[in-house]
C-alpha cells in the first residue's frame, strides 16, 4: 500500500463535536480539554467557532477560551463565516480562522441563510481584515462530493470554490464530506485531481462517519497522498442542518489505525483514550468510538 511515514491530525472535537451536544461545556472544562490534548502531541486543534453565538450556543466563549488558553506552540484555528468571525478573532488573539462555504446551495443556505455564491462574496473584506491583523486564513469547502439535496456535486461547483479561496491567497483548503455520503474511489480521484490541479494548495480533508465509511474514505486519501485530516474525540459531531447527521471519524479509532500500520501521528495513545473516556462522562451518553468501546487489545 502506498502509505505516508507521517499524519497531521487536526482535533475538531471542541468546535464540530461540541457544536453537537446539548450539555453545554464550561469554559473551564475547555481549556482543560484544550491543554490536555495538547499534552497529548496534537499540533493542530480547532478549539471552537466564531459563528452567532445565538446559532451556537455551545460555543459563544471560543473568544473567553482563546483568552485562557494564550500563547501556545500549537496552531488553534477557529471556523468563521464572516467579518464579524474575523474580527472576533482578532481581538481575542486568535492567529489562525478558517472559512467555511458549503458546494451544496441547499446546505450552505440551510446552514448560513446565504447560497455559496453570496457567502464567498463577503470573503474578500475577510481575507483583508485577517491580513492586516497577522491572522492566517484557511478555507473549507463543505459536501464537495455528494449532498442529500442535490446527490453528487459537479466537480465544477468545487473548483469555483477552490479557484476563489486562491484568489484570495488562501492555499490551505479543507474538504469536508459533512453529509459523510463520499465513498472511498469517489475520495481518491477528488484528492488526486485536485493535488495534481492546485499543487500549491495544502490539503486537508475531514470525515464524517454517517454511513461508516470515514474510515475508509480516510485510507483512500491516503493512499492518494493526502497526509493532513481532521478527528473527534469520541467520535462526536455532525451538522444540525443534515439530516441524519453523525459524528467525524475518531480520533482515537484513527490513532489507533495508524499506530499499527506504522505511520506516525506524534499523539499518545493512552493519552487520547483518558481524553476520550473524560468527554465521554461528560456529554452523558454513548458515543460512536470503536476504540472506546473495545479498547486496544493490545498488552
Ligand atoms: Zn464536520
Amino acid at each position: 500500500m502506498n502509505l505516508p511515514t507521517q499524519v497531521t491530525l487536526c482535533e475538531v472535537g471542541l468546535r464540530d463535536g461540541l457544536q453537537n451536544e446539548k450539555t453545554l461545556f464550561p469554559t473551564q472544562r475547555k481549556l482543560f480539554l484544550t491543554q490536555k490534548l495538547m499534552e497529548a502531541g496534537f499540533t493542530v486543534i480547532e478549539p471552537g467557532s466564531f459563528m452567532s453565538p445565538k446559532a451556537v450556543p455551545q460555543l459563544a466563549d471560543t473568544d473567553e477560551l482563546y483568552r485562557q488558553v494564550g500563547e501556545s506552540k500549537a496552531e488553534l484555528r477557529a471556523l468563521i463565516a464572516n467579518l464579524k468571525g474575523v474580527e472576533r478573532a482578532a481581538a481575542c488573539g486568535c492567529k489562525k480562522v478558517k472559512l467555511n462555504v458549503s458546494a451544496s446551495r441547499a446546505h450552505n443556505l440551510a446552514n448560513l441563510n446565504k447560497t455559496p455564491q453570496e457567502s464567498m462574496e463577503g470573503f474578500a473584506p475577510c481575507a483583508q481584515v485577517a491580513k492586516a491583523a497577522g491572522i492566517a486564513l484557511s478555507g473549507s469547502i463543505s459536501m464537495p462530493f455528494a449532498s442529500p439535496w442535490e446527490a453528487e456535486i459537479p466537480l465544477e461547483d468545487v473548483i469555483a470554490i477552490v479557484e476563489t479561496y486562491l484568489s484570495l491567497g488562501v492555499e490551505e483548503i479543507s474538504l469536508s464530506d459533512t453529509s459523510g455520503m463520499a465513498v472511498p474511489n469517489q475520495v481518491y480521484r477528488m484528492c488526486t485531481q485536485m493535488q495534481q490541479r492546485y499543487p500549491q494548495v495544502t490539503w486537508w480533508m475531514h470525515f464524517h462517519n454517517t454511513r461508516g465509511l470515514g474510515i475508509a474514505n480516510l485510507m483512500a486519501a491516503m493512499e492518494a497522498g493526502v497526509t493532513r485530516f481532521d478527528t473527534s474525540f469520541a467520535g462526536l459531531g455532525g451538522c444540525p442542518f443534515v439530516p441524519g447527521a453523525a459524528g467525524n471519524i475518531a480520533t482515537e479509532d484513527v490513532i489507533y489505525l495508524l499506530d499499527r500500520m506504522g505511520v506516525s501521528t506524534g499523539i499518545d495513545m493512552d493519552m487520547v483514550m483518558e481524553i476520550g473516556r473524560q468527554v465521554t462522562q461528560w456529554v452523558e451518553h454513548p458515543t460512536e468510538s470503536y476504540l472506546l468501546r473495545a479498547g486496544t487489545g493490545l498488552l
